[in-house]
């Protein structure tokens, strides 16, 4: 039996983005984010799944261990407050530092999304994608699935760069559970 997905970029959007992240101390949930995902997992069984891009890999900012170790402490958080993530998606490389065949998991691409779906048997008609960058949406229509940009900063950096492309969100919250209540009614009108 196949289930649906909600995929969530990290940095940003679940947790404070300082910029390549490595110390799992400085780790802050985002406000909402722990009860967000605590209901989407429990009143409507979607699957939690982050999918990033951890390019601070390819240029030897931060380790695989400290990617690894943050993704731990997010659950460790998101635990307290009976939420967690169900599987870590991450691309270490760039095209930059690293090959064309490697460096084809980084977000816009749907790659990871796409990875993830087969693995772990998620209908893509009924999944989500929230993130804070234009890259996450371009990810998100690239692999069919609707998408949320939480636009924290109250910037229209991100919306602008959308807007060029021709691809605008389905829906542009400053916060997460107004990202959650997007997905429930969405979902619950299908
Ligand atoms: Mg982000």
């Amino acid at each position: 039996m196949s289930s649906f997905a909600v995929f969530l970029d990290r940095d940003g959007t679940i947790n404070e983005d300082p910029g390549y992240l490595g110390d799992p101390n400085l780790v802050k949930l985002l406000p909402g984010v722990a009860e967000g995902i605590s209901e989407l997992k429990s009143k409507y069984e979607f699957k939690i799944i982050v999918i990033s891009n951890q390019a601070g890999v390819a240029k030897g900012l931060i380790t695989l261990q400290q990617v690894e170790s943050v993704n731990k402490k997010i659950n460790e958080l998101l635990s307290e407050q009976n939420a967690g993530i169900d599987v870590f998606y991450y691309c270490p490389y760039h095209p930059l530092y690293n090959n064309d065949q490697e460096a084809k998991c980084r977000k816009p691409s749907p790659y990871m999304i796409n990875k993830a779906a087969a693995e772990n048997k998620i209908d893509l008609s009924k999944s989500y994608m929230v993130g804070d960058k234009a890259t996450d949406i371009l990810c998100g229509f690239n692999a069919g699935v609707k998408s949320i940009l939480i636009n924290s900063q109250l910037t229209t950096d991100e919306i602008n760069i959308l807007k060029k492309e021709g691809k605008t969100p389905n829906f542009t919250t400053d916060n997460f559970l107004n990202a959650v209540n997007f997905i429930k009614q969405d979902f619950n009108k299908r």
